[in-house]
């Protein structure tokens, strides 16, 4: 399961140290929709997202939104911020988010990968060989097509608490 480790952990998205990305040589955030920029069930971004991309910009870095969700859903949530995704990104695969790095010039180098899950987040930016901060999820809530992944997160991510491996990114520490 040594693929799943993500390079860093954050309490959500909202709290990572942007200072430590910078550092980091990290010019683009792809991240996770759905329990990681908002709860599954918001369709359009709240003040903490519209706060988060203001701040990335000034400091030039792009935000990016890969999901697995519809065009649907990630056109109505990343038009009012004019945010560039990925639908149907088929995650843990990485041959569509890959593609899509590379018809837009994008080096994974410059990348971090930031996802609320391990088995379909973390495990797909490890494939990509891009660096990853894994957050924990939102809401409590969701949709009943990742509980069956979740119950299996919850014991790896306990695991991994425990065994010290995951480095903390988040602000002030
Ligand atoms: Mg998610």
């Amino acid at each position: 399961m040594s693929n799943l480790i993500p390079t860093w952990y954050s309490r959500s998205i909202y709290d990572i140290d942007i200072d430590k990305l910078k550092e980091n040589n990290i010019k683009y955030i792809l991240s996770d929709l759905d329990n990681t920029l908002v709860g599954y069930d918001i369709p359009t971004p709240n003040e903490s997202v519209i706060n988060l991309v203001t701040k990335l910009k000034e400091n030039n870095i792009n935000l990016l939104v890969i999901s697995n969700n519809s065009y649907k859903r990630l056109k109505t949530f990343s038009n009012p911020c004019s945010l560039n995704f990925l639908s149907r990104a088929r995650k843990p695969g990485s041959k569509k988010l890959a593609n899509y790095l590379k018809e837009n010039n994008i080096d994974v180098k410059d990348c971090v990968f930031v996802g609320d899950q391990l088995l379909t987040d973390m495990w797909c930016a490890n494939k990509l060989k891009c660096k990853s901060i894994l957050v924990d999820p939102l809401q409590k809530k969701e949709s009943i097509f990742t509980f069956f992944n979740r119950l299996i997160d919850k014991k790896i991510r306990k695991r991994y608490h425990k065994q010290g491996r995951l480095v903390s990114i988040m602000k002030g520490e």
